[in-house]
């Protein structure tokens, strides 16, 4: 089974991907997932000139060899761009893995675990009214659980409120990365949001009652104290998570918050390796691992972290925005199927035009995911579909205070 060609491919179908396609003597094709969202170029890059050569040759059979020796040999350890070029190639290898055995990969990962993998969509709005619009369209899509996300009086830019246009025609909470050469500015006001958050989640408990699961997104912009408060505000709403409620950097910050609230916390779609979560979970100071697989190093490493977390009953939350490819997304279907501590799949769905290039196997119905049973990932790669659509220069927005102050986006 030795590997003959690496290829890479960065096609724009509505958003970038960066896909690896690696091929075997024997024919098998595997592909993998290497977005990392504003920095396409870095990561292709780094795949097709650094990381390419080394896999020719190579048994593609070996998957954990191949993953150390690109983990260790590299000397420069972690990052998004590394990380993500590790993962590319160990879904290919996964994918090879899974035709060669005719098997889905999640049969290579100890089988299924459950029937279905539970999914929350992403429902915002400006003010209540467009709100509750958007709760209903979910829940008429099937969606059982719910994110809540939602414009602040005073603000004028709010990340995740899909109402907001972009100058691409598309929906902003479905790709925030605005097309050009530079990010578009967004503000922020702290004080304002801690005021206005609960108010909206009372209003939607009162509108769709205690049962739904609701979740929130704080994407990173709080300090300690004021994840805190606003995990203990909304305790009275009962929801199943609050996200990112401070930046990923400082683990040391969620010891604080946990001090405070039962509000359930997630937290690591920033991060890129176990030891990111290494004391958050022995700590149990989180409730739920939000890694991806294509930030994540590939799916080995996201079996790991989640084996590891199973022992202090923390569970998966994997992060699953529009811009972790079909590929990338398929890739951790499979690990939260096989795995026994699932939690919760995040699911945006991907555009027409993404389906195109990326042909999906994976199914979504009455609120729960399957990544179907083709043999390997599941996902075909469409290169003809992918050269229609050439890179395009994008940036994910930023933040400023009303003082001009940079902050967390
Ligand atoms: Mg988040």
């Amino acid at each position: 089974m030795k590997i003959i060609k690496a290829e890479v491919f960065v096609t724009s179908p509505s958003r970038n991907f960066v896909t690896l396609k690696v091929t075997t003597e024997s024919g098998l094709v595997g592909i993998g997932d290497a977005t990392v969202n504003g920095r396409e170029l870095a990561v292709a890059s780094y795949l097709k000139d650094h990381v390419a050569q080394l896999l020719i040759g190579k048994d593609a059979h070996r998957i954990e060899d191949t993953w150390q020796f690109l983990y260790r040999s590299s000397y420069w350890r972690r990052g998004p761009i590394t990380m993500a070029a590790i993962a590319a190639v160990d879904m290919a290898l996964w994918d090879i893995k899974g035709k060669a055995a005719n098997m889905p990969v999640y049969q290579l990962l100890g089988g299924a675990s459950r029937n279905g993998l539970r999914a929350y969509g992403h429902a915002s709005g400006t003010d209540t009214e467009q709100l509750f619009d958007s709760i209903r369209e979910h829940l008429e899509l099937g969606y059982k659980s719910i994110r809540v996300q939602t414009a602040v009086p005073g603000i004028k830019a709010v990340y995740g409120v899909a109402a907001q246009t972009q100058a691409s025609g598309e929906r902003y909470d479905y790709e925030p990365a605005g097309r050009g050469a530079f990010p578009q500015e967004e503000d922020w006001d702290t004080r304002a949001y801690l005021r206005h958050l609960p108010t909206v989640f009372e209003a939607v408990r009162n509108e769709f009652g205690p049962e739904i699961p609701l979740l929130h997104d704080g994407h990173h912009r709080m300090t300690p104290i004021q994840a805190a408060k606003l995990g203990k505000s909304l305790e009275p709403y009962d929801l199943f998570w609050l996200e990112d409620c401070t930046p990923g950097e400082n683990q040391e910050a969620l010891r604080l918050v946990r001090q405070h609230t039962t509000t359930p916390i997630a937290i690591g779609e920033v991060f890129n390796t176990i030891y990111d979560f290494q004391s958050l979970i022995k700590e149990q100071l989180i409730d739920y691992v939000r890694a991806a697989s294509t930030h994540f190093g590939g799916i080995s490493p996201l079996k790991k972290v989640m084996d590891y977390a199973a022992q202090y009953q923390v569970k998966s939350g994997f992060h699953g925005p529009t811009d972790i490819s079909p590929v990338g997304f398929a890739a951790q279907l499979h690990v939260g199927l096989a795995i026994h501590n699932y939690g919760i799949q995040e699911y945006m769905q991907h555009s027409d035009a993404t389906n195109t290039v990326f042909e999906q196997s994976m199914t979504f119905k009455d609120g729960y995911l399957h990544p179907g049973d083709k043999p390997g990932l599941g996902v075909e790669f469409n290169e003809e579909a992918a050269l229609s659509y050439p890179y395009q220069q994008a940036y994910l927005p930023y933040n400023r205070l009303i003082d001009g102050t940079v902050h967390d986006w």
